[in-house]
């Protein structure tokens, strides 16, 4: 029998943002409570207070809308927000209510201060978003049954209830509905001491042997998200069984991410695709997401949502409105010679 621990088909998705089937037990590693919750001082400080407000007025809680990069902790902030109020939690997506009757049906179905959860709200039809107006501010929504001059507006009260809507681009969402939620909080990618506490949390929940200097190596290379973070460690677990004696020191998680393509700060092959391709067919840039993206054959939207905001985020990359530049330590950390910024016409 032969294991791989680098295959084609994995190299591409191990640092994806994007949830993927080998994350499909996360469930056991989401933290429940907001003490338990690593990082995101900021969110969490604002939710306390609002959290402790609502329960002192036996109140539900304010609609909250959560934003930032996929894997960041929006769906596992909110199950945490119904956790610390003691209520009940129903997840479902924007994309996922492809008829008006989905939405009427979530909403009739909940009860007193249960909190809704709508994940990619930006992808919720614009049509029916209208329900939601009415549902947010009078808990109420009025239906019309039949069609023409027969046709009857039914009006329903609902429970008070709480929304929590997840976003990566909360620029998409129309003004009416980001105006409807009263609090909004944005998640910040996580820096490697947080992500370190993270791991060493999950290792401790899967029975992993794990140093110090082993979890901040995976923390520091796992692109500031605790979902890379929980995936390269199951994949360092493995590999600290196979080739080493089941502990995961600073080497062997250096050896088991080499394997796995993943530099030492956490670029993946395709970032490094995306800032080559920026150097050798555009001079460093300016050059435009959607040209980029058809130069690497990806689509705009996975650079945006999943590569950017690191690659921002560590100085790699600018956006200016002209376009995408590289910088200076995009060269240096590719080894190619850095030739000055006189071609870039910014
Ligand atoms: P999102 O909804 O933003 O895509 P998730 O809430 O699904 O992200 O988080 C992905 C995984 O990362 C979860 O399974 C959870 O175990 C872990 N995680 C996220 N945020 C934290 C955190 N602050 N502390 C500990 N683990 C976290």
């Amino acid at each position: 029998m032969s294991i791989s621990f680098s295959t084609e088909e994995n190299d591409e998705i191990i640092t994806t943002t994007a949830s993927i089937p080998e994350d499909s037990n996360e469930g056991s590693l989401r933290p429940k409570t907001l003490r338990e919750y690593i990082g995101q001082r900021k969110a969490k400080d604002n939710l306390e207070v609002f959290i402790n407000a609502a329960k002192m007025r036996r109140e539900p809680l304010d609609h909250v809308l959560l934003h930032g990069p996929p894997g960041l902790g929006k769906t596992t902030l909110a199950a945490v927000i119904a956790n610390e109020m003691g209520v009940n939690m129903r997840i479902t997506s924007g994309p996922a209510i492809e008829k008006p009757g989905d939405l009427v049906a979530m909403l009739t179905n909940l009860n007193e201060g249960d909190i809704l959860f709508v994940d990619e709200i930006h992808r919720l039809n614009r049509a029916y978003e209208e329900i939601l107006y009415p549902a947010m501010e009078d808990f109420a929504i009025d239906i019309i049954i039949g069609k023409g001059p027969s046709a009857n507006s039914i009006h329903l009260d609902l429970p008070h209830f709480t929304l929590i809507g997840a976003t990566t681009r909360s620029g998409q969402l129309t003004a009416p509905l980001r105006d409807r939620f009263g609090v909004a909080l944005r998640l910040e990618l996580y820096s490697p001491k947080e992500l370190q506490q993270i791991i060493e949390r999950s290792a401790g929940i899967l029975g992993v042997d794990i140093e110090a200097d082993g979890a901040f190596e995976i923390a520091s290379r796992s692109r500031g998200t605790p979902r890379i973070a929980n995936r390269l460690l199951r994949r360092v677990r493995d590999f600290a069984m196979v080739r080493a004696n089941g502990v995961i020191t600073r080497e062997v998680a250096n050896q088991a991410l080499l394997n796995l393509e993943v530099d030492e700060l956490g670029l993946d092959a395709l970032d490094r695709r995306m800032l080559r391709s920026i150097i050798e067919f555009y001079n460093g840039g300016p050059v435009g997401l959607d040209t980029l993206a058809a130069t690497i054959n990806e689509e705009a939207v996975t650079l945006e949502d999943m590569y950017e905001p690191y690659l921002l985020q560590q100085g790699f990359l600018t956006r200016t409105p002209r376009g995408r530049c590289v910088t200076r330590k995009a060269y240096e950390h590719l080894g190619i010679e850095y030739m000055g910024q006189q071609q870039m016409e910014i």
